[in-house]
């Protein structure tokens, strides 16, 4: 559809994740020619090290400004491969996040990011007025975009959950919705599922009785930037007289993004870093000694991951530092997985779940979703009562689209005319 039959209105194009959870990309162009893009994300099932991912219907020869909700992969992962004067941005602690993932990975990340800051006013991008609203998801700094352009105003939920530690800015939003919304672009990831959701509160509460009942240690995995996660393991340990043993990479994201906060960090009571050999390496590998050092007063080799108070983060990378500091589970100890089921297939989680189980260490999975309950991304939709709903971020969206009011079911490329 070209320009001039759009007349004076926005278009709406989903070039990916119409029908996929991950991936998003989302474009909104001004009748005039500018245009916003919502995420560049990179699918969750592409190929490590694949390039060439963009969706084939993105014009990369026209300018765009890039708009990241959040710092998961499935959101920003394709930023290296966009033009490179199309300007990119995203919250302040997102940008944090994403440079670290980039330094972890030894992704070269070449692109200057713009930020906007957690309680930031509208911003004005050519034709477009964006009001980054700060929303409770997994991801730390993760935000709602509200896009008002031409008389229209569009909402885009990016990733979000109605039970983490940040609820209250989701119910807030329920009780005093933006107004007259045309479109909401919503994700939809837990659709189909009805098992119940957790809050973080309470899987502090099931933490606490792990801690209490495990005789030896409690080793947990967990994802180092799942900050609502380590705040409910160090808030557990404590109530439980236990030490949280993080390893250099978690230290590293909490030193980062806690100025500010109240997010616990190395020199917390009831907080070590662990400082392993293949870890260390790898922050001088990137000349980052100065971080290691800085660590070193709260940091304790593995050798003394010995006690029985202890909560010690593991992960596949781990294990061979730990082994060979004499760090082996025992019956005494427990293990729990606490990052979403589908990874227990994945090769390296398999092997941290053998290394207990072998052990006879007890095996437990306290976990909630980062992603709200089908019934939260219906009362979000119905509070927010949009003329039109777009689903995205979804693999259920044909069987459950009830109770999301009038849906437009678009293909991933096709353009929508907002009138
Ligand atoms: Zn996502
Ligand atoms: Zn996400």
């Amino acid at each position: 559809m070209g320009l001039e039959s759009c007349g004076s209105s926005l278009t709406l194009t989903v070039h990916r994740g119409t029908r996929q959870i991950g991936g998003c990309c989302i474009e909104i162009a001004h009748p005039a020619g500018d245009r916003i893009i919502l995420d560049a994300g990179r699918p969750l099932d592409a190929p490590e090290g694949a390039t060439g991912l963009l969706p084939a219907s993105l014009d990369l020869t026209r300018p765009a400004t890039i708009l990241i909700s959040h710092p998961h992969q499935d959101h920003w992962g394709l930023i290296e491969e966009l033009p490179p004067n199309w300007p990119i941005w995203t919250g302040s602690g997102s940008a944090k996040l994403i440079a670290i993932t980039a330094d972890i990975t030894r992704q070269k990340l070449t692109r200057a990011i713009h930020t906007w800051h957690s309680r930031s006013r509208p911003i004005a991008i050519g034709s477009f007025t964006i009001t980054p609203i700060l929303t409770d998801h997994s991801a730390f700094d993760a935000y709602m975009l509200l896009v008002e352009s031409a008389g229209k105003r569009i909402l885009y939920t990016g990733d979000f959950r109605r039970h983490g530690r940040k609820s209250v800015l989701v119910d807030r939003m329920m009780a005093n919705p933006p107004p007259h919304i045309d479109v909401l672009v919503t994700e939809g990831t837990n659709l189909g599922q009805d098992k119940p959701v957790t809050t973080e509160d309470e899987l502090e509460l099931e933490f606490v009785e792990l801690f209490k009942r495990t005789k030896g240690r409690v080793f947990v995995a967990w994802s180092a930037q799942n900050i609502d996660r380590t705040v409910t393991l160090y808030r557990a340990a404590k109530r439980t007289s236990r030490t949280l043993v993080i390893d250099l990479y978690t230290a590293d994201v909490l030193d980062r993004i806690s100025a500010g906060t109240r997010v616990p960090r190395a020199g917390f009571p009831n907080l070590k870093v662990v400082v392993t050999r293949a870890l260390r390496r790898f922050y001088r590998k990137v000349g980052r000694d100065d971080f290691v050092v800085k660590m070193a007063p709260h940091g304790l080799a593995a050798r003394h991951l010995v006690r029985d108070r202890q909560v010690i983060m593991l992960r596949r990378s781990l294990i061979a530092d730990y082994q060979s500091a004499g760090v082996i589970p025992t019956p005494d100890d427990a293990f729990n997985f606490s990052m979403w089921h589908g990874y227990l297939s994945e090769p390296d989680i398999a092997e941290v779940l053998e290394w207990c189980r072998a052990a006879g260490a007890e095996l437990a999975y306290i976990h909630t979703s980062g992603h709200a309950s089908p019934a939260d991304l219906r009362a979000f939709a119905a509070a927010i009562c949009p003329r039109v709903t777009v689903p995205v971020h979804g693999v259920k969206w044909d069987e459950e689209s009830q109770g999301f009011g009038t849906i437009r079911r678009l293909a991933d490329g096709e353009p929508m005319v907002i009138t």
